[in-house]
């Protein structure tokens, strides 16, 4: 008996921000490809990630646990490969997985993917063009080179692993791109868009981080400031004034990262037409997500880390037609957490009680549960490091933010030993969307501090996370 449940492709990149995706209404490209999963499936508004930043978010999204559990707290905290994961438990009960890309949890053996029948993935960040990847060869990892265009090869690996597949049994593919991560690097085909206009300007491109905690204006990730030739594909007009250098930097800096985008999106459209020809398409589970936001000349900055929106919001577009309904939009807030345990329940599987993510498949029939969060914690560990951003948690409800930047490395490995003073910010988001007053001090809004203050510290004890000493 052939087993009839849903296929799973997964597509994530790194560091796509969903206000470069014309289903969330970029005002500054276009995603045709992207388009047909959120027109075809679901598109959610309040997907969050609990760290923004590369290897821990993939951890979360892997082991349904937060960082604190995981241990995967840095980019330097390496995922130990023996931690049980959806995929394992999708591939014990039958399913055919594969993970081909951006894996960045360790390599070698004891942090190689496990859980796939075949993958191949990029060492560390990987490279755009020609790079290397590491094989699966039964049990021997092997390097070699590839000649291409890394987004175009990571479609191939996971496009041939699908033509291979036994069409008896369901398939889990992860497909994971590098693009479009730093140091945005197109491919000729789409080296040429953009040449002759310019990209409009995000609100808050010349923001001069008044009414904010110390950390904002010590962030090292402003648009030309803080970035190399490589970034820029030119020399660096130094000597221009901060505004003006955001002004040049931001155009140099944009373009690419849309291009970047562009074959991503080219390349989506080709696994979306596969599944198309071999009549797939009815009972495949298509995710598009990235691992985080990021910040697209928003505050001056490139990067993410912070707790602030551009960064925080993940991208999550979900097509299924058995049971998503074409075109529907979701408010309802997931986290990365919380994607283990959905894909679990949508492939008939038990979810493991150490989870502490929710499967979210209620959200997908239009239903939400009565006692569905309304809050999330987030807290980002490696102070200082690459980019000066202060370590810091915080909680964000449907409506406020409450950040508060602890600044201490705590040992955490790849962090900064040096200490600064503890600072917090209260944001209102229906009033300043854009997180530019900070107004934790405002006597008028003690009460809700306060409220939100012990909301989160509960969280935190029923996270089994730990309280920074000095927050009191
Ligand atoms: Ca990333």
């Amino acid at each position: 008996m052939p087993d009839e449940r849903p296929n799973i492709l997964y597509i994530m990149s790194d560091d796509h921000a969903s206000h470069a995706m014309s289903c969330y209404g970029s005002k500054i490209n276009e995603t045709p490809n992207l388009d047909r999963i959120a027109n075809d499936g679901m598109r959610f508004d309040n997907a969050f990630c609990t760290n923004s930043i590369c290897t821990p978010s993939r951890a979360a999204i892997l082991t349904g646990t937060y960082n604190h559990i995981n241990e995967v707290t840095t980019l330097d905290t390496k995922m130990d490969n023996t931690l049980p994961t959806f995929v394992k438990d999708l591939q014990a009960s039958g399913y055919q997985t594969g993970m081909f890309g951006k894996w960045h949890l360790g390599t070698g053996e004891k942090h190689e993917p496990t859980g796939f029948d075949d993958w191949a993935v990029l060492p560390g960040q990987g490279l755009y063009h020609n790079p290397t990847f590491v094989f699966n060869n039964d049990g021997n990892s092997e390097r070699r080179t590839v000649k291409g265009y890394v987004t175009d090869i990571i479609t191939d690996m996971s496009l041939d692993f699908l033509k291979a597949r036994d069409a008896d049994k369901p398939f889990f593919v992860m497909c994971h791109h590098k693009a479009p991560h730093r140091h945005w690097e197109p491919d000729e085909k789409h080296a040429h868009m953009y040449l002759n206009e310019d990209i409009p300007e995000p609100e808050t491109l010349y923001d001069t981080y008044e009414n904010r905690a110390s950390a904002a204006e010590a962030a090292e990730m402003r648009m030309g400031v803080h970035m190399i030739p490589l970034d820029t594909k030119t020399e660096i007009p130094r000597d221009l004034p901060e505004m003006e250098l955001r002004k040049w930097a931001y155009q140099r800096y944009i373009k690419d990262y849309l291009r970047v985008v562009a074959s991503i999106d080219d390349n989506v459209g080709r696994l979306l037409d596969y599944l198309d020809e071999e009549g797939l398409t009815e009972n495949t589970i298509v995710v598009y997500t990235s691992d985080q936001g990021f910040f697209l000349g928003d505050h001056g900055w490139y990067d993410k880390r912070f707790m602030y929106e551009e960064s925080l919001r993940m991208p999550y577009i979900m097509r299924y037609p058995k049971k998503i309904k074409a075109g529907t939009v979701c408010d309802d807030m997931i986290l990365n957490v919380d994607f283990a345990p959905t894909y679990l329940e949508l492939a008939g599987l038990d979810i493991p009680e150490h989870y502490q993510g929710h499967s979210f498949t209620a959200l997908l029939h239009g239903e939400t549960p009565e006692d569905w969060q309304t809050s999330m914690y987030y807290r980002y560990w490696m102070h200082k490091a690459h980019h000066n951003v202060y370590a810091h948690y915080g909680i964000r409800t449907m409506r406020y933010k409450l950040i508060y930047y602890y600044a201490d490395a705590l040992d955490q490995l790849g962090a900064i030993d040096e200490t600064y003073e503890p600072e917090w910010e209260l944001f209102d988001l229906d009033n300043d969307p854009y997180e530019l007053n900070n107004i934790v001090d405002d006597p008028a809004h003690a009460e809700l501090v306060a409220e939100l203050k012990a909301e989160m510290h509960q969280m935190q004890a029923d996270l089994g996370d730990t309280r920074y000493h000095l927050d009191v």
